[in-house]
C-alpha cells in the first residue's frame, strides 16, 4: 500500500467519491473491527461507530452463508441469513463483511432520479452462484435502476497472485457458470488460482454494467494482511473489514434524472 493510505481507517473508490449522493468506505484493520458473525457484539458496535463517522442514521448488515440470498434493508442492524443487501432508504448504510472475499459495492438511479445501493459478498461459493449477476438484477428489477446508470466498485479481497483453490473448486466453477469459468483459473506450479475480481467483473459486464463504470482497487487481502483482514492469512483469529455503501441523508430525492 503507499505511504498515504499506512493506517488509515478507510479506502475509498474514485468513482463513487464521484457520486455527491453516495456515501461509501472500505475499512481496514485500523477502522471499525466488525465481528465474524453477524450477531457478534463486534459487529453491533462496529456498525454504529461506522455510521457516526460517516455522518448517516445507522448501519444493516447480514448474518452471511455463502450464499446467493439478496434482501432488501430498511432499517439499520440485522437484516437476516443473505450474502447481499440492497436498500433506497437514504441516511442508511448497507455492510458486508469479509477476510478475503470481495465485496461487491453497487449504485443506480431510477428514472424520476433517486437512487438504489447494494452489496454482494462475493465469496468462491456465492460467485459461482452467480451472487453478483443476482445484485445487478435486484438493482435493475424490482429496485428500478437501468444498468447503463449502475457504478460498481470492487473491494479488496484475495487476488489471483494468492488465491490458490482445488480442483473441486474450479470444477464447481465450471458446472455452476459454463465454459466461460476457464478463463477465471490460472495454472502455476501445478495448482489453480481463482481470479475472482474477473469472474464478478464478468458478472457485472454480463448484466449490463459499463466497463468504464466499475472500479477494482486491485488489492489483494493476502498480499495486505496488515492492513486487510485475511482468513488465509490469520486462520480462524481473523476479525472482518466491511465494505459499506448507503444514500447520503436527505440526498436521495434530489439527484438530477439521467437521460
Ligand atoms: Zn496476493
Amino acid at each position: 500500500m503507499s505511504g498515504g493510505r499506512r493506517h488509515a481507517p478507510f479506502v475509498r473508490f474514485q468513482n463513487l467519491l464521484k457520486l455527491d449522493h453516495i456515501t461509501h468506505a472500505v475499512t481496514t484493520r485500523h477502522g471499525p473491527a466488525f465481528g465474524q458473525v453477524g450477531t457478534d457484539q463486534a459487529t453491533v458496535r462496529a456498525a454504529a461507530e461506522t455510521a457516526e463517522l460517516l455522518h448517516m442514521n445507522g448501519t444493516a448488515w447480514a448474518h452471511q452463508v455463502h450464499g446467493n440470498t439478496i434482501l432488501q434493508a430498511h432499517q439499520p442492524g440485522l437484516v437476516g441469513q443473505a450474502d447481499g443487501l440492497v436498500t433506497d432508504a437514504g441516511g442508511l448504510l448497507i455492510a458486508g463483511r469479509s477476510a478475503d472475499c470481495p465485496i461487491i459495492l453497487l449504485t443506480g438511479q431510477r428514472n424520476d432520479g433517486t437512487a438504489a445501493v447494494g452489496f454482494a459478498h462475493a465469496s468462491w461459493r456465492s460467485t459461482v452462484e452467480g451472487i453478483t449477476g443476482i445484485l445487478v438484477d435486484r438493482l435493475a428489477g424490482d429496485m428500478g435502476c437501468l444498468p447503463r446508470t449502475m457504478t460498481a466498485a470492487i473491494a479488496p479481497s484475495a487476488g489471483p497472485c494468492c488465491y490458490e483453490v482445488g480442483e473441486e473448486v474450479r470444477d464447481q466453477a465450471m458446472l455452476e457458470l459454463g465454459s466461460k469459468a476457464v478463463k477465471y483459473f490460472l495454472r502455476r506450479d501445478d495448482s489453480w488460482f481463482f481470479n475472482l475480481w474477473s469472474a464478478n467483473l464478468g458478472q457485472l459486464l454480463d448484466g449490463g454494467v459499463p466497463q468504464d463504470q466499475v472500479e477494482n482497487l486491485g488489492i489483494c487481502t493476502i498480499c495486505a494482511g496488515d492492513d486487510f483482514w485475511s482468513w488465509r492469512t490469520q486462520g480462524p483469529k481473523a476479525g472482518r473489514f466491511a465494505a459499506i455503501i448507503g444514500i447520503s441523508q436527505g440526498l436521495s430525492c434530489q439527484i438530477p434524472p439521467s437521460n
